[in-house]
């Protein structure tokens, strides 16, 4: 596996296997990988002939210093992980690499971006953007995959790459999910074994709201109270928002329909989560 640590030599890298006629696929993650990111490469290895991933612990779409600075980083058990996957390139890049002195530029995504996500962390999904973009300008791969674990992200990144002819087809993994239902997330290794029980209140929030939804209820406002009940109902979780929303637009909805997406995110000693269910889809609810 090659491990590429600045733009420049990942250029040349997949320059080189686009002249051998092989295609790639870009995996973006900040490490600490698990099995969640792992169904991203899997998904990247059905598209393309090889496969990037990329491990950046990105500043700039931190919007609190006290997260940054907690957040894990094993990279030498995630070079591990890559190479027993049969990853071809680690991309994994310093920040000094990623913005040298002088780096004045931000990719600044519209009204996808304001609510949610965007509204509780300033500044979060410019961070985002910018960082996808730069890795996508670097890597220049034929497809990119991302989890619906961050719907709002995913639908902010396809807006990106539509409205900057970006030219790469952007692909979205269902949530990876712990067998109490709890979504897999890098942030999990920060919580403690109360804080952990208590975070299973939030795959069952969304069970709630499925399972009221099978049962004909329609109202938004309803489905959002009884997501609140559960998660009230834990003294050790604070929420910060449970909406429900149009997954195209990410704007609330008063209506259930078929492009329903409830999503939340809440603290859980001290460490935030986030999650998401569709309502009235297939495979709706985390299944516990
Ligand atoms: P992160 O390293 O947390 O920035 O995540 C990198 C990518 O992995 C993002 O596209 C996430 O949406 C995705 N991801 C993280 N957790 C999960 C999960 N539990 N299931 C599916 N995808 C995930």
């Amino acid at each position: 596996m090659h491990v590429l640590t600045d733009p420049e030599a990942v250029r040349r890298w997949t320059s080189g296997t686009r002249a051998d006629g092989r295609t790639v696929a870009l995996v973006p993650t900040m490490g600490a990988l698990h099995a969640g990111h792992l169904a991203l490469v899997d998904a990247a290895r059905e598209r393309c002939d090889t496969v990037v991933v990329s491990i950046f612990v990105n500043p700039l779409q931190f919007d609190r210093r006290d997260d940054f600075d907690a957040y894990p980083r094993p990279v030498d058990a995630d070079l591990g992980h890559c190479r027993e996957l049969g990853v071809d390139a680690a991309y994994v890049p310093t920040a000094a690499a990623m913005y040298p002195e002088g780096f004045d530029t931000r990719v600044e995504p519209g009204a996808l971006a304001t609510g949610l996500e965007g509204a509780h962390r300033p500044g979060h999904f410019t961070g985002v953007t910018t960082v996808v973009t730069k890795l996508l300008a670097a890597v220049r791969p034929d497809v990119a995959v991302f989890g619906e674990k961050d719907a709002q992200q995913l639908a902010v990144v396809r807006r990106t790459v539509t409205d900057l002819d970006l030219g790469v087809e952007i692909v979205g993994v269902p949530i990876v999910r712990e067998p109490d239902g709890l979504a897999l997330s890098s942030r999990n290794t920060r919580l403690d074994p109360s804080a952990r029980a208590a975070a299973v209140c939030l795959p069952r929030s969304l069970v709630a709201a499925g399972d009221l939804v099978r049962a004909g209820e329609r109202s938004a406002a309803a489905v959002e109270r009884a997501v609140r009940a559960v998660i009230d109902s834990e003294r050790a979780v604070r929420l910060e928002y449970a909406e429900v929303v149009d997954r195209r637009t990410f704007e609330p909805v008063t209506e259930i329909d078929e492009h329903a997406l409830v999503v939340l995110a809440a603290w859980v000693g001290g460490v935030r989560l986030i999650d998401n269910c569709s309502l009235l889809d297939d495979d709706a609810g985390p299944g516990v």
